[in-house]
This record gives structure tokens, C-alpha cells and sequence, in this order.
């Protein structure tokens, strides 16, 4: 076999690895091919925001958020050349029930509604945030542990009904270290109702991950980090059962499981 082709396998396998398992459910991913490969990369949009869009071997494919609450069945894609559909399959999420001592935490007085309204609409310009360039996808767990809240889990509150789980929760003692998944810039560092101090990262091409319920942030926003690089300590402010990392993904400002952005590898 000839050198330039074992090479080119390997870097092909490489991209591979790098890449999230697709799984077409509420919550999940789908990876849906949107053109042959050229040296502009398509613009594409589902349900009016700008998907990630990245090189697979010979075409174009978009990586997209499926939202948690998105109807199964056929979804389209806006590109410049038309739409092109894709299929949600359904999923059932379990149950899960959590008891947190603070009461302004679930139920919040007027002054705390105010204040959670005003972070859910900034949150949401974060989380759409599109930088043009490459996306990064390759991602390493941001703390070592046992998972104790699965992606997308039906909550109840103290008993009440409360928004799905939108993000991974990671068991770790307080002050453990928290690493950049992948990298990427800081986006926003801030001290917010729900999720305590956070740390938003863009790893490009509308790909963000989310730190949550920090003790401590290391980092501030526009700075560059590295895969691995220390972005804060594990703690349990803002609505926090305990110490724990919660760690959320976002492609085209929907939360999806991060699970299936790892591999096998830790
Ligand atoms: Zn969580």
C-alpha cells in the first residue's frame, strides 16, 4: 500500500474519533450529509438557526441539536439550495426526583423570577452564539466521576414538575479541578439563579459547552483555552443538591446529551 494512502487513512480515522455518535432522538444528534466537499463551507439552518457544518471525508455534513421537545418525524434543513430532510425517532427519558433544601430555589419570590427571566433570555443569546470557523469536536469528561444525572432525565422538583435535565451531572468532591472539554474561547463567565457560576465555552461553528454550580471560575471571557486546561473548581452554588460538575452541550443553541460526544477513550 502506498505511504500517501496509509496516511490519509489514518487521518480520516483520526476525524472519526473526533466525532459525536449520531443519534436522531429528541436530545441527541443528527449528522445529515448537506453537500460534496468544497472550500466553502454551506451555510445551513434548522428551525431558523445556524447549524454546525464540518468536513466527513468527501462532503459537508451537519451536525444538529435535536431539541428536547422536537416532534419525531420528518424535520427539515434549510441550506442555500433547498431544504433537505431528516428523521427524529422517539425516545423516552426517565424520571427523576430531587430534593433541594433551598426553598427560593423552586419556588422563587418576585424579585428571583425577575432575575431568572432576565438570565434565561441572556442565556439563550449565549447559547445560539455562531462564530464562523471550525468547529471542534473532539472532547474529553471535564471532571473525572460517576454520572448521578443522565442528559434529559423528567425532573421533579421537591415534587413538582420542573424543566428536563440539559446536561450531565458529575459526582466530585467541592474544589475538583474542571477542564476545558475541548478547545475553544471563553464565551461568558457569570453567577446565575439556576446554575451557580458558569462558564460558557465556544468551541466554534455554533458548538458550546457549559460548566455549572462552580466554586470557583479561573477564567474570564475572550480568553483562549486548550483541551484540559483548568477552567474552574467543582462546587454547589446556585440550585445544587451538592458538589457536583453539571456539564451541558449545545449545537445550534439546543441542549444534547454530552454523552455522545465520548468515546471510549477518558
Ligand atoms: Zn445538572
Amino acid at each position: 500500500m502506498k505511504k500517501w494512502l496509509l496516511l490519509s487513512m489514518a487521518f480520516y480515522s483520526a476525524n472519526l474519533l473526533a466525532f459525536p455518535h449520531a443519534n436522531p432522538v429528541p436530545g441527541g444528534i443528527a449528522i445529515i450529509p448537506v453537500a460534496p466537499l468544497s472550500d466553502k463551507t454551506p451555510i445551513v439552518q434548522y428551525a431558523g438557526n445556524r447549524v454546525t457544518v464540518v468536513p466527513l471525508d468527501s462532503e459537508w455534513v451537519a451536525v444538529i441539536g435535536i431539541p428536547l421537545d422536537a416532534d419525531t418525524g420528518t424535520q427539515q434543513l434549510d441550506t442555500s439550495t433547498g431544504s433537505i430532510p431528516f428523521q427524529i425517532q422517539a425516545k423516552q427519558y426517565k424520571t427523576q426526583r430531587i430534593t433541594i433544601k433551598d426553598k427560593n430555589k423552586v419556588d422563587p419570590d418576585d424579585e428571583s423570577s425577575q432575575r431568572i427571566i432576565q438570565e434565561q433570555a441572556a442565556q439563550k443569546q449565549i447559547k445560539t452564539h455562531f462564530t464562523e470557523g471550525d468547529a471542534q469536536l473532539d472532547f474529553i469528561k471535564p471532571v473525572p466521576g460517576r454520572d448521578t444525572g443522565r442528559f434529559g432525565l423528567k425532573r421533579f422538583i421537591n415534587n413538582q414538575p420542573r424543566s428536563p435535565h440539559s446536561g450531565m451531572d458529575i459526582a466530585a468532591a467541592s474544589g475538583t479541578s474542571v477542564k476545558a472539554t475541548a478547545a475553544g474561547r471563553v464565551l461568558h463567565t457569570d453567577d446565575f439563579f439556576f446554575s451557580g457560576n458558569t462558564v460558557y465555552l465556544d468551541h466554534g461553528d455554533g458548538v458550546i459547552s457549559m460548566y455549572a454550580h462552580l466554586s470557583k471560575i479561573n477564567v474570564a471571557a475572550g480568553d483562549t483555552v486548550q483541551q484540559g486546561d483548568i477552567i474552574g473548581q467543582v462546587g454547589s452554588t446556585g440550585r445544587a443538591t451538592g458538589p457536583h460538575l453539571h456539564w451541558s452541550v449545545y449545537l445550534n443553541g439546543e441542549a444534547v446529551d454530552p454523552a455522545l460526544f465520548l468515546s471510549s477513550k477518558k
